[in-house]
């Protein structure tokens, strides 16, 4: 299953935890693989509280400078290439019973490092024996 996360800021952190669980069937139990098809954006397991979403974003504006990349010379978007290869393409998630087994503060981000985009994000279950 897929859905599409279309995002408006250059460096933007997006809950999409509701999206997953409603793409989950109700009768599975295994794991949940959450990807993103893309190579300037990442999703990661974190808590979405206002503020540290925020603090992401500019946690990831400091780790990585903004120019000076050698692959600025073909797009000019090494930057965002280089936050994104931080978080990684993927996310899993145990699923019990058609529910995401989040904990308490865990939500599903997805973070987007060159927008304003459209992202595709792909959910994947499979179910254990
Ligand atoms: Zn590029």
């Amino acid at each position: 299953m897929e859905f599409t996360v279309d995002t408006d800021a250059r460096t933007q952190v997006v809950d999409v935890t509701d999206r997953v669980a409603g793409a989950v069937p109700s009768d599975a139990t295994g794991i949940c693989t959450v990807f993103v098809r893309h190579t300037t954006a990442g999703v990661v397991v974190n808590e979405a509280e206002s503020r540290l979403l925020d603090d992401v974003a500019a946690f990831l504006g400091e780790a990585v400078a903004d120019e000076g990349w050698r692959h600025d010379d073909l797009d000019g978007n090494a930057d965002s290439h280089l936050r994104a290869l931080l978080l990684g393409p993927s996310a899993t998630i145990p699923v019990v019973d058609g529910r995401l087994d989040l904990g308490t503060w865990q939500s599903v981000l997805l973070v987007e490092c060159d927008g304003p985009r459209s992202r595709r994000v792909t959910v994947t279950v499979t179910r254990s024996a």
